[in-house]
């Protein structure tokens, strides 16, 4: 961890916040980012990952993804999905996600603009819903999915596997949520027993929420990025960007390991089973982004959806393994600026 490379840019954002509902009336928000100017080009819309919150995507201190899309011309919209810690927590799964959230507020971004279609960034399990709802055909709205860490195929880690099959059964008759805020609470039981445990065995930081995302959502020290890679200030602001990740979501990964790619948990409403079996039912294209030293899904995870996709649609996708990067850092990163964005804004424009 250094000083950070640059500064936030002098650009002033009005952050319109607009309240809705997804079509199984949970409600949900959309974060419109308005920069000094009208925006030149079409809606982006930015999904966030698991336990995590639409403000992932502009660290402090740091250029993020909003200030480069914000200044390439695009029309930015931020949401806050049903697991986002900004809305009251409930036991979600993918299926909730990919069926619900994602087909509603790609509606709604097309309703308040206008536009003919609508392009997403996405990271963690924002991309993996993003990727679901795509290839079952329910955004045909959406023309370029932009995925960070995951979309149709979890490749895990030995360590996480052993998790996610053998610890999820002791720790789910506890509690219906895993919390990364453990990390700092004055807890009891089970949650006071789980974040000593993961403390001592992440003696990388003394930063208890770095050490409970590492143990929540990957195997490694830590699981979702390089502490080179993040400042000392993106480092500490991490302590209050994550919160409950529940049990009914670990339960559709533990299938979907099983399976080999993702699995709905009650397919209906036009979900499929096995999201990977069938030619996808989408036009859009997709740009599929891993770190290369990725701790929560294994960049493997990437490729084998980037093999499924070009198996149906040969030359249309591209597949972006990003050397020293974990998962997370692909966005928060002091240097994902100059690293990674220019390669999914050229995404966008291709
Ligand atoms: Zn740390």
């Amino acid at each position: 961890m250094t000083a950070p490379t640059t500064v936030t840019p002098a650009v002033r954002y009005r952050n319109e916040v607009h309240f809705f509902t997804a079509d199984d009336g949970t409600p949900l928000t959309l974060i419109h980012v308005r920069g000094e100017s009208e925006p030149a080009k079409g809606p982006v819309l930015l999904v966030h990952g698991a336990g995590m919150r639409a403000e992932m995507f502009r660290p402090p201190g740091v250029r993020s993804i909003v200030d480069e899309l914000v200044a390439a011309g695009w029309d930015v919209w931020m949401l806050n999905w049903r697991g986002s810690l900004d809305l009251d927590p409930l036991p979600w799964t993918l299926d909730d996600v990919a069926g619900h959230d994602i087909p509603s507020a790609v509606r709604e971004v097309v309703a308040r603009t206008g536009a003919g279609s609508v392009k997403i960034v996405a990271h963690c399990q924002g991309a993996a819903a993003s990727s679901m709802a795509a290839v079952a055909g329910l955004i045909p709205e959406v023309d370029v999915v932009v995925a960070s860490g995951a979309s149709l195929h979890p490749v895990l880690p030995r360590a996480t596997k052993a998790k996610l099959h053998v610890l999820r059964r002791v720790l789910h008759h506890r509690s219906p949520y895993i919390d990364v805020a453990w990390g700092d609470g004055p807890e009891r039981g089970v949650a006071l027993l789980t974040r000593n445990a993961v403390r001592l065995w992440h003696t990388e930081c003394r930063n208890p929420g770095c050490n409970m995302a590492s143990f929540a959502l990957g195997s490694g020290h830590p699981a979702l990025w390089k502490h080179e890679n993040l400042t000392d200030a993106t480092h500490d602001w991490l302590r209050t960007e994550f919160g409950k990740i529940p049990f009914s979501f670990y339960a559709q990964l533990a299938a979907s390991d099983r399976a080999g790619q993702f699995v709905a948990v009650h397919p209906a409403n036009g979900l499929p089973r096995r999201f990977a079996d069938a030619p996808p039912k989408t036009d859009a294209r997709f740009a599929l982004f891993a770190g290369a030293e990725s701790r929560a899904f294994l960049p493997e995870a990437q490729k084998a959806t980037f093999d499924h996709l070009e198996r149906h649609h040969p030359g249309r996708n591209a597949l972006h393994v990003i050397p020293g990067y974990r998962y997370t850092d692909l966005f928060i990163g002091k240097r994902a600026h100059v690293d990674v964005f220019p390669l999914m804004l050229a995404e966008l424009e291709r």
